[in-house]
């Protein structure tokens, strides 16, 4: 019999991964509420706020490389839960809004707030542990280390309690050690990955170094994550693999995600609104619906207008 594309063996733990999906994140929002990555810590997560608040508020935002306006008065206002698009030509902007919201690079003007907290000059690191996590464009993985390792590390660096736990008791430290590998396989065989955990990261496929950067990402607790470009580079049925399963994460997890995509059927699905850049502006926002029928949408990105229509 054909098989459908995609399957074979890799494929067949692909598809594994997915029906198991379901008891394994039963079983970790059960005794986690909220949290892929074990229990969410205060640094990441309040409480009180209601589901519906604002999570991210950019005002103005703007960036100049040598007089170039890469980003010029980007504005966006994130509610919880969320799933945003932002879609534009390449050379748009796009990652460089990114780079701005995660403190990769400084603003030359405006302001971005995060859980009610002006984040505008503050470090990677410091944003990274507020719950902001994200992916790369260019796959930024530790090409030395293996697939586990990588998740492992990941967790370690945004673990405050890492260096106190080792300090305090050897079998603390060593239930704490079991607790993370636990999440972090748990977190791989979700994405698919788990028969790959010992294997050096570099010898992964393409399409598997970028769900194994998710995976690493989510291994920060994040309350608000960003996706740059996670399905580029492969085959529409492994597209639309990683795009389900962000859908099943954002569910599950509650978590609130803007994502950068080229895959417009999917990234239409999936968002509930979307924001267009080029040339670094905001050319249009809407749901997806809207934004499809946009002229200048059309003009600049979705292919020229047909002028009988
Ligand atoms: P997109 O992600 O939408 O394809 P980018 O945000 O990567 O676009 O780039 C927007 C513009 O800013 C491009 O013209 C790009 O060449 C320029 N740019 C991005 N990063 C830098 C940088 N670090 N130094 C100089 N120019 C940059
Ligand atoms: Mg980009």
């Amino acid at each position: 019999m054909e098989k459908p594309p995609g399957t074979g063996a890799r494929g067949a733990a692909r598809l594994d991964a997915g029906a198991s999906i379901t008891y394994t994140l039963r079983k970790i929002s059960q005794a986690r509420r909220g949290l892929p990555f074990g229990r969410r810590t205060s640094r990441t997560m309040d409480e009180t706020a209601a589901p519906d608040s604002l999570l991210l508020e950019v005002h103005a935002l703007s960036k100049t490389f040598r007089g170039l306006h890469a980003v010029d008065g980007y504005s966006i206002a994130v509610r919880r839960g969320e799933i945003r698009g932002i879609i534009g030509p390449n050379g748009a902007g796009k990652s460089t809004v990114f780079n701005l919201l995660t403190g990769h690079i400084r603003p030359s003007g405006g302001r971005i707030v995060f859980s009610g907290q002006d984040i505008t000059r503050l470090s990677p690191h410091r944003i990274a542990a507020m719950g902001i996590g994200r992916t790369f464009q260019n796959i930024r993985l530790f090409t030395s280390m293996t697939v586990l390792e990588n998740v492992l590390c990941a967790q370690q660096l945004h673990d405050q309690d890492h260096l106190l736990t080792t300090m305090i008791s050897w079998p603390t430290f060593r239930r704490r050690e079991d607790r993370l590998r636990r999440e972090a396989r748990e977190a791989l065989r979700l994405f698919g990955l788990d028969d790959r955990a010992e294997i050096l990261a570099t010898a992964l496929s393409y399409g598997d170094q970028r769900r194994l950067e998710i995976v690493r990402a989510l291994a920060l607790k994040p309350t608000l994550l960003l996706l740059d470009e996670p399905t580029a580079g492969m085959n529409a049925h492994e597209s639309a693999v990683v795009l389900a399963l962000i859908r099943r994460i954002h569910d599950m997890f509650g978590l609130t995600i803007i994502i950068v995509e080229h895959n417009m059927p999917l990234v239409m699905e999936l968002c509930d609104r979307l924001q267009v850049l080029n040339y670094g502006e905001l050319i249009a926002e809407g749901t997806p619906g809207q934004v499809r029928q946009d002229p200048r949408v059309v003009e600049s990105y979705l292919g020229q207008a047909d002028p009988d229509a």
